[in-house]
């Protein structure tokens, strides 16, 4: 079987499995909101797998804010560590990889209230384009300072995207620690957060990142955020083109969430 025929099953798999449980799975989150991190990479019209259109975006955030409020990582942060609980549906909007293209997204999130935090990496010239899969613009400095000005924060993604389940300790070190204060030293923040590349992590990874001074990590796993949670293995979801918006709307509800994590233990990561 072809990739491109297993991955349309696959697909039409995923849109089954959401949009069966969709009604059941909204009310459900309605009934017991929790905080819910959403992954977005590029906003393009091209055909790249993990970017959205602009309407498509536009199409997802604005219903999303007919009945929940947009959130910070910060507020993620308070709500695990339970300082302030978050008791009602809440979405946090994360960029990863620093591609310039998510700036045309910006006149539509700040119309929103939305601040987005955005995961760059510190070493963009010395890239992995294999694993980024993707060869577009970066943000350039003096963008990421004007994003930091208008409220966005800042977040690292690693120094130059490499595959974290492969790394020798002395390139944890480098991708981890040494990324966190490149990007503190060139823009003049705190950089409290890291995004995993492809959310992918090891025990020693979770040590690294500890260690170096992170308050929290993002994965790319399947879980509800709660009190108590793991500060270093944060889940999100992860929007790509390949989404319909009847998906979209039940894509972080417990249902898709569970059944996600059931699928993945099976037959492997697939969505
Ligand atoms: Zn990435």
């Amino acid at each position: 079987m072809s990739n491109s025929l297993k991955g349309n099953i696959l697909v039409q798999l995923r849109r089954l499995v959401y949009c069966s449980f969709g009604v059941l799975g909204r009310i459900w989150y309605r009934l017991s909101p929790y905080p819910v991190v959403l992954c977005y990479h590029s906003i393009n019209e091209d055909r790249w797998f993990h970017g959205v259109s602009l309407r498509v975006l536009e199409l997802q955030l604005t219903w999303l804010r007919s009945f929940a409020r947009p959130v910070t990582m910060d507020d993620i942060y308070k709500h695990i560590t339970g300082k302030v609980p978050i008791t009602t549906p809440a979405f946090a909007v994360n960029f990863d990889d620093g591609y310039s293209s998510i700036l045309s997204a910006k006149p539509l999130l700040d119309k929103l209230n939305i601040k987005p935090t955005f995961f760059v990496l510190s070493d963009p010239s010395k890239a992995s384009h294999a694993e980024l899969d993707a060869n577009y613009e970066f943000l350039t400095d003096s963008q990421i300072r004007s994003l930091i000005h208008s409220g966005w924060t800042l977040g690292s993604h690693s120094a130059t995207h490499r595959d974290f389940w492969g790394l020798s300790e002395h390139d944890m070190k480098l991708e981890i620690h040494e990324s966190k204060l490149a990007l503190e030293k060139r823009f003049n923040v705190n950089v409290k957060y890291i995004a995993y590349p492809r959310g992918r992590y090891t025990d020693k990874v979770l040590e690294f990142v500890r260690a170096a001074g992170y308050l929290m990590a993002l994965s790319m796993d399947d879980g509800i955020i709660s009190k108590g949670q793991n500060p270093y293995t944060i889940p999100r979801t992860g929007i790509n083109r390949t989404h319909s918006f009847s998906e979209f709307k039940s894509s972080f509800p417990p249902t898709a969430i569970y059944l996600r994590r059931f699928i993945k233990k099976v037959i492997g990561d697939v969505f």
